[in-house]
């Protein structure tokens, strides 16, 4: 147990207005990445919750990498990128969905998760969920079992989370 977690990550996001364009206010999550210790309690809080019950860890790309491969080396379990379009160059299924700045199609290698396996998805932002939910879409489609979407910072007033219906959401904090 972390009490004052949440706070001091909250402190540590950076908010920048506007980007990628009018309207959106990015949540910038970079210099947690440079707090080692903050970065350390953050995974620690994941693999806390996670520890035993996962097979492997999926990132989504591209700042799901950065947490999801730390988790993944302190789980002890394999790390599986997903990502956009094009970028994975074995065989993928796709998913296509609508974001909440444009639309998008994300890919998954087919031999990367195996039936049965449970799946860890880590992503830094739930926003509208589309992402996730098209991630946990790409895990059923090779028969594995999304355990839990972790995410750092949820932005509770876009329901992403109504998306993900029958799949456990984790935030570390919500906005
Ligand atoms: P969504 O599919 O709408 O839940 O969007 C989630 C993806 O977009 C995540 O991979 C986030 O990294 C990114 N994202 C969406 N909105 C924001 C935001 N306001 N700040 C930072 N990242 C965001």
């Amino acid at each position: 147990p972390d009490p004052d977690l949440a706070r001091d990550v909250a402190s540590s996001l950076r908010a920048i207005p506007d980007f990628p364009e009018p309207g959106v206010v990015f949540k910038d999550f970079t210099p947690l990445l440079l707090d080692t210790a903050l970065r350390d309690r953050v995974v620690a809080d994941v693999v806390r919750r996670r520890a035993g019950a996962v097979d492997v860890v999926i990132g989504v790309e591209a700042r799901g990498f950065i947490l999801g491969s730390i988790i993944a080396h302190e789980l002890g379990v394999g790390f599986v990128p997903v990502r956009k379009e094009g970028k994975l160059p074995a065989d993928t299924h796709s998913v296509s969905y609508t974001l909440e700045y444009g639309s998008a199609t994300i890919e998954l290698h087919t031999d990367a998760v195996w039936p049965g396996q449970r799946v860890l998805v880590v992503d830094d932002v739930l926003a509208t969920g589309g992402t996730a939910a098209a991630t946990v879409e790409l895990v059923g489609r090779c028969g594995g079992q999304t355990v839990a979407v972790e995410v750092v910072l949820e932005l509770g007033f876009l329901n992403g989370r109504d998306q993900l219906a029958g799949t456990e959401v984790h935030a570390l904090l919500t906005d």
